[in-house]
């Protein structure tokens, strides 16, 4: 393309682009409902969040956040340094398990980051849904050249934050009758609709024969054990497996959807099992999405609902109100009201005992 040509097109795209800014920032949003409730109404328990991303950059902004809300610690997802309440998962590159000396680099990657301060190792989506072989097949969750990954992690207590598969919606054609229509219309390479992926059911089955092949590494189920649509399931695997736990990570919603009572009753029955997490996400440049979010981040007046939300679904028997995500849909939840000692399990003695965090949160400069 000749520069005379070009020079318009650049003029062109920046006055869209500075249209755009500003239309972002100055287009009415929608209402940010207030929270229900003041704080104080709440108990006043420390938590720890077992599931946060936060970029090194912010690691500042996102602790004053989060101890606004009563988040005294936070384990992140995106790895990086310790930082004050702000504490790193490990990562391993699966886009290596084909070399010979995969296990020689996961066994050495995952000791310096227990030296540096890691407390865990973070397995998102993408084993099982985006790392491929050299044959182009997909990288199972349960491929076993990846199971020094795992005997590693435990032998050196990092337990293992997993995320398989997706919400189960999401393996169903992206059509307007899917309920997460609005949220597969924002990111259309959310679906996994079609013959070139594995099912639902494969997945899960395939996590759970890693949970199974490991009972000397803790693992916590991400996203309600990657089943919050089957919460009967997961008490069922709870139950087949000591070495598992699961957080709550961005799906408040779907558990809220379920019979309160039969909820309530799940809690309590695995109140030494089930770890609070949230999936917060702040962006490098400061913007957040809480839990999921529509094509733009989330407006950071939403911050004091969301997790006001997650005080309400716990701690009140309150009934029929908006859950903390709507782009994941539309319907109500029914809240747990769950007794004091099960929130002090659930907030912060679980993770504090799975991580071995007790003389971490003592530690100078973390509050
Ligand atoms: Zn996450």
């Amino acid at each position: 393309m000749s520069g005379r040509r070009a020079r318009p097109l650049v003029v062109a795209a920046a006055v869209l682009a500075a249209l755009g800014a500003l239309a972002y920032a100055w287009w009415p949003e929608a209402p940010v409902p207030a929270p229900s409730r003041p704080a104080s109404a709440y108990a006043a328990i420390d938590k720890i969040d077992v599931h946060v991303h936060v970029p090194m950059e912010r690691a500042a902004e996102a602790r004053r956040v989060f101890a606004r809300h009563g988040v005294r610690l936070a384990l992140n997802a995106n790895g990086g340094d310790t930082a004050p309440g702000l504490l790193p998962y490990c990562h391993v590159d699966f886009a290596r398990a084909e070399a010979p000396d995969f296990a020689s680099y996961a066994r050495d990657a995952l000791t310096r980051c227990r030296e540096r301060g890691g407390v865990g190792l973070k397995i998102g989506k993408a084993l099982g849904l985006g790392y491929r072989t050299s044959d182009g097949r997909l990288l199972a969750v349960d491929d076993p050249r990846l199971d020094v990954v795992f005997e590693v992690a435990g032998e050196l207590s990092l337990p293992v934050l997993i995320h398989t598969g997706d919400p189960q919606a999401f393996f169903r054609p992206p059509t307007r009758d899917n309920e997460r229509y609005d949220e597969l219309s924002a990111h259309p390479s959310w679906s996994f609709w079609g013959p070139e992926w594995p099912s639902w059911e494969d997945l899960f089955a395939a996590y759970e024969a890693r949970v199974a092949r490991h009972p000397g590494t803790r693992f916590v189920g991400a996203h309600f054990g990657n089943a919050p649509e089957e919460p009967e399931r997961v008490g069922a695997m709870l139950a087949r497996y000591d070495n598992l736990y699961v957080e709550t990570g961005a799906r408040i919603p779907e558990l809220g959807r379920h019979d309160a009572a039969r909820m309530r009753a799940l809690f309590v029955r695995w109140r030494r099992r089930i770890l609070f997490g949230t999936d917060v996400q702040m962006g490098r440049e400061g913007s957040w999405v809480l839990g999921s979010a529509g094509a733009q981040p989330d407006p950071p007046a939403r911050i004091p609902v969301f997790y006001e939300t997650h005080w309400r679904y716990f701690e009140t028997t309150d009934r029929r109100f908006a859950h903390p995500t709507p782009i994941q849909g539309d319907w109500r939840i029914d809240g747990l009201g769950l007794p004091r000692e099960v929130l002090v399990d659930l907030y912060h003695d679980n993770a504090a005992r799975v991580f071995g965090l007790d003389d971490r949160e003592a530690a100078p400069g973390v509050e």
